[in-house]
C-alpha cells in the first residue's frame, strides 16, 4: 500500500490520507484505507507474484494497484466496474500513479461490465475481491475461483439489517468453505440503473 499514492485515486486531494471512504462520483466511494488493508491482508497468501486476481466493483482502481504490486508484472489483475465513466477515470488514476505500463502490457486490465457475473474468460482466479455488498452469496464468482483460491466479499445479512465480510475458500479438490469475518458498511453491488437513479 505504501507504493500506491491514494492522492492519485481521490477527488479531494487534501483528504487523501484520511482513514475514511470518499466519494468518487456516480454513487460510488473509494473505500477507507483500513478496509483496503483488511482485504489485502486477508487475501495475501493468494496474492503471490504470477497470480491472477479479480477485483469486482473496481471503482477508483486503488485496490487494483495494490494487488498489482503484489502479483507483479508476471501476474494479472482484472478490474470489473459497471459505470463506464469510473472505468475511464480509474485508468487515468492508474496512469497518474505510474501504472500506465501495466495497463499497456495487460498486467492490469480494467473492464466495463456487470461484476456479479465476474469474467469467466479471464479466470480462474487465485483471489477475488468484491468492493460492494452483494445481496446474497455470489455463486458465479465462487465458480471462477482457482483451486485453491479465496473470495473476500461483503454480503447483506439475510432477514436482518447490516452486512458482513465473508471469506470463501476453495481448496485443491474444489471443496468450498465459507467463514463470516466481521461487520461492515459498503455501497451495494447492484444494477447500473438502480445505482444511477440514486444520484
Ligand atoms: N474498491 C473500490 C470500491 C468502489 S465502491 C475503491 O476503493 O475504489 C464499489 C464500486 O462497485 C462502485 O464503483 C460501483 O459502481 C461498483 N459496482 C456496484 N455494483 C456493481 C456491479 N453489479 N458490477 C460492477 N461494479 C459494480
Amino acid at each position: 500500500m505504501k507504493k500506491v499514492d491514494r492522492a492519485n485515486y481521490v477527488r479531494i486531494k487534501s483528504a487523501a490520507y484520511e482513514d475514511s471512504p470518499q466519494s468518487i462520483g456516480h454513487s460510488a466511494t473509494i473505500s477507507a484505507p483500513h478496509m483496503h488493508a483488511h482485504a489485502t491482508e486477508n487475501l495475501l497468501e493468494y496474492l503471490k507474484p504470477g497470480n491472477k486476481v479479480l477485483d469486482v466493483g473496481s471503482g477508483s482502481g486503488y485496490s487494483c494497484a495494490v494487488f498489482h504490486n503484489l502479483v507483479t508484472e508476471t501476474g494479472k489483475v482484472v478490474g470489473i466496474e459497471h459505470i463506464d465513466q469510473l472505468v475511464e477515470s480509474s485508468k487515468e488514476n492508474l496512469r497518474r500513479d505510474g501504472l500506465g505500463g501495466a495497463l499497456e502490457s495487460g498486467a492490469i486490465k480494467m473492464i466495463a461490465g456487470d461484476g456479479r457475473q465476474g469474467s469467466a474468460q479471464e479466470g480462474p482466479y487465485n483471489a477475488i475481491h468484491v468492493g460492494a455488498a452483494a445481496p446474497e452469496m455470489p455463486t458465479a464468482l465462487i465458480s471462477q475461483l482457482a483451486k485453491p483460491g479465496r473470495l473476500f466479499v461483503p454480503v447483506e445479512k439475510t432477514g436482518e439489517s447490516g452486512q458482513s465480510i465473508w471469506q470463501v475458500d476453495k481448496d485443491e479438490s474444489g471443496d468450498v468453505h465459507s467463514k463470516e469475518l466481521f461487520q461492515v458498511r459498503y455501497v451495494p453491488l447492484t444494477d447500473k440503473a438502480a445505482q444511477m437513479n440514486e444520484l
